[in-house]
């Protein structure tokens, strides 16, 4: 894993009053699986997006291993950096394995590696590689579509995942299972996680330290699951 650190980051949108963070600073250390946790509108997606630049941050500045992402070209941050969102966010008409392959599609690699990778990668997440390989998306569960979502990700086998609701489009049996399923990935690989969430349950049970954010991406507490538990 990475080590990222958020100084003193503001994100105004433009036409918008009020901040949608407001001189947010925080660290997560390498290896580490922190949760934000909040209600809706307090800025949570916009933080985890300024890390890969999906949104460019007013001011302030966050770091990866002690270098500014401004200084990181897209490649270097799609190698750096996988993004789950909720679903999965699978393109309809690619296949699995076309999905799993966009990154490294991008990043040009060649087709024997990116074949022997997809069909590691459907086995990391529980997916036999001889059914799944070729099929579309509409073609799986809900639950299989995030799987397939966590490995596109982790494609191009990257220090850092962001994810943003992953598990919030499946039914709450499944959401449990793909969460442990997660935790268990997370023990063999030691990324760096930063997990956005709405559900306190979810950031407790993922998270290695969970970071509750109030209006404006301000923190509330960030601390670790057995502390917020001890002193809500
Ligand atoms: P959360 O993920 O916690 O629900 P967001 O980061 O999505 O919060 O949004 C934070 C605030 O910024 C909200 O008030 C939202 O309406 C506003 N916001 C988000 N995206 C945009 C945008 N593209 N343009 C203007 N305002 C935005
Ligand atoms: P949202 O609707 O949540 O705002 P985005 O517009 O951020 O979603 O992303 C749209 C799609 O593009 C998603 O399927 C996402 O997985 C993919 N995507 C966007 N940026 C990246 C990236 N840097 N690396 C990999 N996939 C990306």
């Amino acid at each position: 894993g990475s080590e990222i650190v958020f100084t003193d980051v503001v994100k105004q949108y433009p036409g918008q009053t009020e901040p949608a963070v407001d001189h947010l600073s925080l660290g997560i250390d390498a290896g580490e699986f922190v949760t934000f946790v909040g209600p809706s509108g307090c800025g949570k997606t916009t933080s985890l997006k300024m890390i890969n630049r999906l949104i460019e941050p007013t001011s302030g500045t966050i770091t990866i291993d002690g270098q500014d992402t401004r200084e990181l070209d897209a490649d270097t941050l799609r190698r750096r950096i996988g993004y789950v969102i909720q679903g999965g966010g699978l393109f309809p008409h690619m296949t699995v394995a076309g999905n799993i392959a966009v990154v490294p599609n991008l990043l040009k690699w060649d087709k024997k590696r990116i074949r022997r990778r997809t069909d590691e990668l459907l086995e990391l997440v529980g997916l036999d590689p001889a059914v799944y390989r070729d099929r579309y998306p509409r073609e799986l569960s809900g639950g299989q579509q995030q799987r397939v979502g966590v490995a596109r990700g982790l494609a191009a086998d990257p220090p850092v995942m962001l994810m943003d609701e992953p598990f919030g489009a499946v039914d709450p049996i499944t959401r449990s299972r793909l969460q442990d399923e997660l935790l268990d990935v997370q023990s063999k690989l030691h990324k760096t996680i930063v997990c956005v969430t709405h559900d306190i349950d979810e950031a407790i049970k993922l998270g290695d330290r969970i970071c509750v954010m109030a209006d404006h991406g301000r923190i509330a507490q960030y601390d670790t699951a057995s502390e917020i538990l001890a002193n809500p």
